[in-house]
């Protein structure tokens, strides 16, 4: 199966195609087709957004479109960022400007609980379209640690291990991530779906 990642966020790419590879999926990009759109994520929920994005690749490639929509939602800040972690700190704000932002406002608060949260959404030719949605627990610090990874990943401290998301080597993080957790519960609905090579739904094996 060949799929269109509707993302141009270099990040994403990765993990998106380092998941689905594992699962025989052959992850393009929108630059490797010569696309460029922009749509507007206004939805209120992830999914609203992972569709409406998974949907408008579909429709300009006629390819199956992967969209993941995703973000950080901080339970001392009732749930924000939410559907606007990429622009927390304002239209086109970097990861950092972001990251900062987050720490000024958690100045002092002792709840430091969080998730990060991931929709994924796969638009097919035929109309439908499948989703699954990830989280991963864990706590915001008080300065950022680590240097991989993208957007608040330096911030967010996963507990089992004593490391950020910016300290896990890619795989380490996929593991446990919200959008690894995402994928492979989407990839499992494939294969129930008898989308995946060498499956067949109506196989009893
Ligand atoms: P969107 O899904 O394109 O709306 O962007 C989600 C935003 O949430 C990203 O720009 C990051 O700021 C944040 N985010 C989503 N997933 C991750 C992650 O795995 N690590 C760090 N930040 C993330």
């Amino acid at each position: 199966m060949k799929i269109l990642a509707a993302t141009s966020n270099p990040g994403k790419i990765s993990e998106i195609r380092r998941i689905l590879g594992a699962g025989g999926i052959t992850v393009v990009t929108p630059g490797e087709m010569g696309i460029e759109i922009d749509v507007e994520e206004n939805g209120d929920t992830f999914e609203d957004n992972a569709v409406a994005k998974a949907v408008a690749y579909l429709r300009a490639s006629g390819m199956p479109s992967l969209a993941d929509d995703s973000g950080l939602c901080v339970e001392a800040l009732g749930g924000r960022p939410g559907v606007r972690s990429a622009r927390f700190a304002g239209q086109g704000a970097s990861d950092r400007e972001n990251y900062e932002l987050l720490l000024r406002l958690m100045e002092g608060v002792s709840d430091r609980r969080a998730a990060f949260v991931c929709t994924a959404a796969l638009a097919l030719e035929d109309g439908r379209i499948v989703t699954a949605t990830g989280r991963c627990e864990g706590l915001i610090l008080e300065a950022p640690r680590g240097a991989s990874g993208f957007g608040y990943d330096p911030v967010f401290l996963e507990p089992a291990s004593g490391k950020t998301f910016a300290e896990l080597a890619e795989d380490e993080k996929n593991a446990i991530s919200h959008r690894g957790r995402a994928l492979v519960a989407l990839m499992a609905t494939l294969e129930e779906m008898g989308l995946l090579p060498g499956k067949d739904p109506a196989s009893c094996a």
